[in-house]
């Protein structure tokens, strides 16, 4: 008589193992299955295709009943099996059904998690994982209205594409800054967001969710920082968690999953496992691939042939039409990898390689993923590619060939083809223009055919065209390279980040097609300080993308204690003050307390974990950041002036402390330093500052760019002006020149030096149009910008651990 095989689950692992041991061996076993859903097997990964309505329930069924009959097997379906007795190797159903096995394998997949906020169980709460939820968003759907789907991974953007293609008005909420991160990089999750968010589904990353809110039924969800999104549904796929519940209740080994040894055995040995539910050396999988291996490896075991599973590399998809994404392995930033990046910013397409020891080890791609298998195959052979390596990424179809000549490709171009898409000019008008004209020069063509003259994105594609018509002749003039990352200098780099509306680094780096794909410490600090320069408001600070200084908010000493300085506005202190600063000292052992150079009192020697400690007891003294560690305005020096002083002929320290408050949290491309001097004694050394102000009878000497740093330079005197208000504006002027103008990491004086001190000087005192403009533009940007870091961070912002991107161990002065 046939063994009594009983399965626990009816889902796509035992369906396929079942395929394999009826082919194999049909009569060995008399079969039972018991499966809570009441139906036959379907194909679980095409709910998505039934959601969006491009499939039906039917077409998705992998074995009908007629299958089951034809093969013998007993299908109770809607039976949920709730019991082992593995002493008497019996089940037990919710039913009542006592059933006796003499092998049993247990497939009972995975139970999506549900985030126990508030109104998590309200009716129209969904989750997404079989045909019913499908069924009941299908119905949800019919009164159109809002949908609210919590998690940005695969199943979730699935859902939200389904849910809009059936109407509904759909807001995806994903607490990570990129879209589905565990598969994609930053540049790929991207390109994902924008293409999502075409198709009309919003997209809201970095929002964590507080409260699911309604009385009798969902009416809305309220985000931690008190958004509040409406909602007739929501669905939450925030992920799964392998359903173990059964075999842990009848005394097997779980842990996040069943435990199962090479051959699918449990450490029961009659029982076995297979699916979802498993975690097989510390692994337990949610994609299909790894459980159909499993399959094959079960159905033989289960016959007594010789097989190991052991265990997979996976790679994902995302089954959304129009969407084509492709990752696999491990694609992390590391020591001792390397990474190829091709990015077509036209196309919208991404590609990265990531390598160790001459072996693929992980990929990501979007836009152009027809190469993903090839790279995956070669990925799980641990296949040598150094022969292959310069032409890798271009695919298949192009490996052992010959490296790309990128002027082939120019010149293969259709005379028709467009190359400037502002201007609408083609190849020909260009290579025309330039024979006909006798052109030279880029600045030439652009000023006869337009090609190049607007948003400049398709600069390096005129100047292959020149090239290609001059011959050898002609010799491009090379701007220098913000970095090896990037062909574009950073002049450039600005320009086009206002020309194509950028507003993000991942945005940047895919748009003008980064050669890295994450940057470096020298590119990414840059961006960060250009993209907040010019989106003040519109742009999300990227921490990372800081220096140490600048993330912890205080200055990192050679022993790896900090250093802290309080904003004492204009130099001027008080007595309440000065016992806020020695009462903190005394409570944290700070070892140092020390004037400095720019009239401030440092604390130094600081231990990191008192950090937030000491910024609490000075903020609560009403003291903010001194933002001594800043790039950005750091102190405003002021001598005592007509107070105290028989020479002063102005209130210096007054206009100081206007100063320091107008300018104070502003963000600039290295720190500025301002000094105010009550007569030409100049007892605040105001002439070696960024900014300097002399008073004077007549009013006030405006002088810049003077620093005493690495390189002493006195200022040079701008102008003469006659008002406070007018030493107000032309500062607040000069710092926005700077902040539009300046390359990242250039004082003030470098800055000048390039653009020249008479260009500056028009701009700033004979533009007066300019200079009002420059002035609002300054403003509107400190209405963003005078934000305490010590009270942010006092209030639990950035507590976290980020990864450094550079960890400056030098000491940084601390004025
Ligand atoms: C919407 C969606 C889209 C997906 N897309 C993809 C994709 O594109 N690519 C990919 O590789 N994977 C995808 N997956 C994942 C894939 O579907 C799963 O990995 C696969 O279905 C898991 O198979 P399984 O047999 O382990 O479990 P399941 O298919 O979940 O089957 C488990 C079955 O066991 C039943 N059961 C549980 N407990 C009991 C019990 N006590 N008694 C009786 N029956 C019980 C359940 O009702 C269920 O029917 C997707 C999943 C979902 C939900
Ligand atoms: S700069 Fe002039 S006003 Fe100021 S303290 Fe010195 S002497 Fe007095």
């Amino acid at each position: 008589m046939a063994e009594r095989l009983l399965i626990v689950g009816n889902g796509m692992a035992p369906g396929r193992m079942l395929e394999h041991l009826l082919d194999k061996a049909p009569g060995r076993y008399d079969i039972t299955i018991f499966n809570a859903e009441p139906r036959v097997n379907y194909d679980r990964i095409m709910l998505s295709p039934v959601l969006s309505g491009e499939k039906s329930y039917e077409q998705i069924v992998i074995h009908g009943d007629g299958w089951y009959i034809k093969n013998g097997i007993t299908l109770h379906k809607g039976t949920k099996v709730t019991g082992i007795d593995r002493a008497a190797k019996t089940i037990s159903t919710d039913n009542g059904l006592v059933e006796s096995y003499d092998k049993l394998v247990i497939a009972t997949g995975s139970v999506p998690f549900i985030i126990p906020v508030p109104g998590h169980t309200l009716p129209g709460v969904l989750s997404y994982r079989d045909l019913d939820d499908v069924d009941a968003m299908i119905l949800a759907s019919k009164a159109r209205g809002n949908a609210v789907v919590i998690g940005g991974g695969l199943l979730g953007l699935e859902a939200a594409a389904g849910l809009a293609e059936q109407g509904m008005d759909v807001t995806v909420v994903h607490l990570m800054p990129t879209l589905m991160e565990r598969q994609l990089d930053a540049s790929a999750g991207y390109l994902l967001k924008k293409e999502i968010e075409r198709r009309g589904i919003k997209v809201v990353t970095g929002a964590n969710t507080k409260a699911i809110l309604g009385t009798s039924r969902v009416e809305g969800v309220e985000l931690e920082d008190g958004t509040v999104l409406p909602a007739s549904l929501v669905v939450m796929a925030v992920g799964i968690r392998p359903n173990g519940w059964l075999a842990k209740e009848s005394g097997l080994t779980v842990n996040r999953g069943i435990v199962v040894d090479d051959q699918m055995r449990t450490s029961d040995p009659d029982i076995f496992s297979l699916g979802e539910c498993v975690e097989h050396r510390g692994a337990t999988y949610g994609l299909v691939a790894p459980l159909y291996e499993m399959a094959g490896v079960l159905a033989r075991t289960l016959i007594d042939e010789p097989a190991a599973y052991n265990g997979s590399v996976t790679a994902t998809k995302l089954k959304v039409t129009g969407i084509s994404l492709f990752s696999a392995g491990d694609f992390a930033e590391a020591k001792d990898r390397e990474e190829i990046v091709l990015r077509d910013a036209a196309r919208g397409v991404y590609k990265r390689l990531v390598l160790k020891e001459g072996k693929i080890i992980g990929t990501v791609l979007y836009g152009d993923v027809e190469d993903g298998a090839w790279f995956f195959q070669l990925l799980r052979e641990g296949a040598d590619i150094a022969e292959m390596r310069q032409t890798l990424i271009f695919g298949q179809g192009y490996a052992g060939g010959a490296p790309l000549d990128p002027m082939a490709a120019v010149a293969a171009l259709p005379d028709e083809a467009e190359i400037c898409g502002c201007n609408g000019v083609c190849k020909s008008k260009i290579t025309g223009a330039i024979t006909a004209n006798g052109l030279t020069s880029l600045e030439e063509v652009r000023a006869v055919t337009k090609a190049s003259a607007s948003c400049g994105s398709c600069t390096g594609l005129v100047e292959k065209l020149i090239g290609l018509t001059l011959g050898d002749t002609y010799a491009p003039k090379v701007s220098k390279a913000a970095c090896g990352c990037t062909d574009l200098g950073h002049d450039d780099i600005r320009r086009l980040i206002i020309a194509k509306e950028l507003k993000s680094i991942p945005a940047v780096m895919q748009e003008l097609e980064w050669k890295t794909s994450c940057g470096c410490s020298k590119c990414r600090p840059a961006l960060n300080y250009y993209l907040l320069a010019t989106w003040p408001g519109d742009y999300t600070d990227d921490n990372q993308s800081r220096f140490i200084n600048e993330r912890v908010h205080a200055n990192i000493q050679k022993d790896g204690t900090y250093s802290v300085v309080p904003r004492m506005w204009g130099g001027m202190t008080s007595a309440k003050e000065l016992r806020a600063i020695a009462d903190v000292a005394d409570k944290f052992n700070i070892p140092s307390v020390k004037v400095t150079g720019g009239q401030r009192i440092d604390l130094l020697g600081v231990k990191k974990e008192d950090l937030p400690g000491v910024w609490a007891d000075l903020n609560a003294a009403g003291m903010v950041s001194g933002h001594a560690y800043a790039k950005g305005l750091r102190t405003v020096k002021t001598c005592v002036g007509t107070e105290w002083c028989r020479f002063g002929t102005q209130d210096s320290t007054g206009l100081g402390i206007k100063l320091e408050k107008f300018t104070w949290g502003s963000w600039t491309p290295h720190k500025v330093k301002l000094g105010v001097s009550g007569c030409p004694r100049n007892c605040a050394e105001a002439t070696v500052k960024d900014i300097g102000i002399i008073c004077v009878d007549s009013g006030y000497e405006f002088h810049i760019a003077g620093a005493a740093g690495l390189e002493v330079k006195q200022t040079v005197l701008l102008c003469k002006i006659e008002t406070e208000e007018e030493v107000l504006e032309y500062t607040g002027a000069l710092m926005q020149l700077y902040r539009e103008q300046a390359h990242y990491l250039d004082r003030i004086h470098k800055w000048m030096h390039r653009v020249g001190f008479d260009t500056v000087k028009q701009q700033i005192v004979e533009d007066h149009e300019r200079r009002r403009a420059l002035f609002a533009r300054f403003v509107h940007a400190q209405s963003f910008a005078q934000v305490d870091p010590w009270a942010e961070r006092v209030a639990g912002a950035f507590d976290y651990e980020f990864k450094p991107l550079a960890d400056l161990r030098f000491a940084q002065a601390a004025e």
